[in-house]
């Protein structure tokens, strides 16, 4: 864990070596200082000689000067250091995440991935700039403070030695301690996250159903549980600290007591005893320096597990080692035998068979939940199959790089997702570098052309969150704008007209009729008249493909697809 974290200084060797060889300097000039003013006091003082006294002085101005620039350097760039390691790991997450295969999200809650981005990630930076660097010379300043106190006087060094053991046995169990009880409060918040999350893009739901009040309480549930794990931590640290500061003092207290005694009786001089309170300030400071790090740590490396652990999970669906790179395929579909189950207790298709040749259009209908969406996923690799094939033009799509496949497939769904930002950025997610003209004649194909006129602000027109809000039927429209710059071999269209009523049903079919030109088309469509003149019927039930056929041939056939005919239109 230690060794991968390390890893991440890598890019940034030079930022850590200037940070840190100036980090080493400072430690080393506070060691000095002390030294410096006991010489002063012992014998510079009584020599009266006041050239040297003033030369000395200007001297040791010169190294707070030096000293305070260093630790400004120490500071500024540290702390660049920790948070240019914590950009590269946010990076790294990001595009982790978006590798990930649908199962993946299937099965993690939003409002985890979110925090793990954001908030896990917030307190490593701090580890990264503070961790090695206080840890080294922390011990550095330690071990050298002791020494010195020991050069100065071993009786005094010893009284001050006592305190180590139980000193290192306090830090040792609180930082346990600690460790569990951030991990708890990276756990709890992201629970707290996913709460938002549901129930705000369900705001609709909750609303309708007036169970605001069913929401603030499991929501503060959550928020209570988070609470209690962060406040947990926070009392263990609390502990550590007061009885680390309760130890440091009581030190300085006994040195003071048995050095005024040594004094005293004239075993120790004045610079002495002033020098030997000095080292015990010095030797303190690295001990606050690492309790603070007890905090850090834990709480930094807390987020770099949940970090690490999103890092190692591999995306399932991924490219073979020497798969192809696809272009301009021409769209025969042939699956073989193909089985598929979202979980290993249930097969949700078995052994289907199924040849689309090039530029047919093909429509599944079935009861819901037969697995036609289940189908068409497969195509382009949202997840892979678990027993037979899939080949388009006779090549596996398991040997195609996902990258070209996808590029060479478009799908329409019933709900469309739009992007934060202009009616021109939404269209041009279809083709991200296509040109104005592009645009306006894809547009213009999804019959969206006088409704983007209408608009004050036209294509610049902002839609999502803060801008126009649209219709299923413009949404729809936008959709197949895409498609047109896209321009896929391949087709999907999954319900895409299931929402909308019968008029804007009409015009999108149209758009949607133009599309599936020179395309293989797989139309999933729960209203029948949408399918009427698809090249080839497929009727899927929970038993995989019950018939197949044209329309006519089926209706003929008197099966299923007849009866689900005459229950839609003879009512
Ligand atoms: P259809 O499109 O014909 O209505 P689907 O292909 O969506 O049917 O679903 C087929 C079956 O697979 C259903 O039983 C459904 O519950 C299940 N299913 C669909 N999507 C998922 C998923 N992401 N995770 C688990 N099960 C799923
Ligand atoms: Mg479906």
């Amino acid at each position: 864990m230690l060794r991968r974290f390390y890893s991440y200084y890598i890019p940034h060797k030079k930022l850590f070596i200037i940070d840190f060889s100036s980090a080493i300097i400072v430690a080393l000039l506070e060691l000095a200082f002390p030294l410096a003013v006991q010489w002063f006091i012992d014998s510079l003082l009584p020599s009266e000689d006041w050239g040297a006294i003033v030369s000395v002085s200007i001297g040791l101005l010169l190294l707070y000067i030096i000293s305070t620039f260093l630790q400004f350097i120490v500071n500024y760039w540290g702390h660049k250091l920790g948070i240019n390691i914590e950009t590269d790991m946010r990076r790294q997450l990001f595009q982790h995440v978006q590798k990930q295969s649908f199962k993946f999200f299937d099965n993690t809650k939003t409002g985890n991935i979110m925090s793990r981005v954001t908030n896990d990630l917030m307190d490593i930076g701090e580890l990264a700039h503070h961790g090695p660097e206080d840890l080294f010379i922390s011990i550095m300043t330690f071990l050298g403070a002791f020494w010195i106190m020991f050069a100065i006087n071993a009786k005094l060094a010893l009284v001050a030695l006592v305190i180590l053991p139980f000193l290192g046995w306090l830090i040792v169990v609180s930082n346990m301690k600690m460790n569990r009880a951030w991990k708890n409060m990276y756990t709890e918040i992201a629970d707290v996250n996913s709460r938002v999350e549901d129930s705000v893009s369900g705001v609709r739901v909750v609303q309708s159903f007036t169970n605001e009040h069913f929401e603030n309480n499991r929501f503060q549930a959550n928020n209570q549980k988070f609470r209690k794990a962060k406040l947990a931590g926070y009392k263990v640290m609390s502990f550590s600290l007061s009885g680390i500061y309760m130890m440091t003092r009581f030190v300085t207290l006994a040195v003071l007591v048995v050095g005024a005694w040594l004094s005293y009786t004239g075993q120790l001089s004045y610079g002495e005893l002033v020098g030997f309170v000095l080292y015990i300030n010095v030797l303190f400071k690295p001990i606050d320096k690492i309790s603070a790090l007890m905090e850090l740590y834990p709480k930094g490396m807390a987020g770099f597990k949940r970090f690490t652990e999103l890092m190692d999970m591999d995306p399932d669906v991924v490219d073979v080692k020497d798969a192809v790179e696809v272009s301009s395929l021409r769209g025969d579909i042939k699956f073989e035998g193909v089985s598929f189950g979202y979980d290993e207790h249930k097969r949700v298709l078995e052994g289907i068979d199924l040849t689309i040749s090039s530029g047919e259009t093909i429509a599944f209908v079935g009861p819901s939940g037969a697995g036609k969406t289940t189908i068409c996923s497969l195509i382009p690799r949202f997840y892979d199959v678990e027993g037979g094939s899939i080949k388009i033009d006779g090549i596996d799509i398991r040997n195609m790089t996902k990258h070209s496949l996808r590029s060479q497939i478009g799908i329409v769904q019933q709900d469309v997702f739009l992007f934060t930002g202009t009616l021109r950025e939404n269209i041009a997610y279809g083709k991200l570098h296509a040109t104005q003209e592009e645009i306006e004649a894809a547009a213009k194909r999804a019959h969206l052309e006088s409704f983007i006129e209408s608009l004050p602000f036209g294509y610049d027109t902002q839609i999502g969150e803060r801008g126009l809000k649209l219709s299923g039927g413009q949404k729809q429209r936008i959709a197949i704008a895409r498609m047109f710059l896209k321009n896929p071999p391949i087709l999907i269209l999954d319900e895409a007209t299931s929402a909308l009523d019968t008029e804007t049903e009409l015009i999108i079919q149209k758009a949607l009729t133009e599309l599936s030109k020179n395309r293989t088309t797989l139309v999933i469509a729960h209203r029948l008249a949408t399918i009427r003149n698809a090249d080839r019927i497929v009727v899927v039930t929970e038993n995989g493909i019950a018939e197949e056929g044209n329309h006519d041939e089926l209706i003929e056939q008197d099966g299923i697809f007849a009866n689900l005919h005459r229950v839609q239109y003879q009512r």
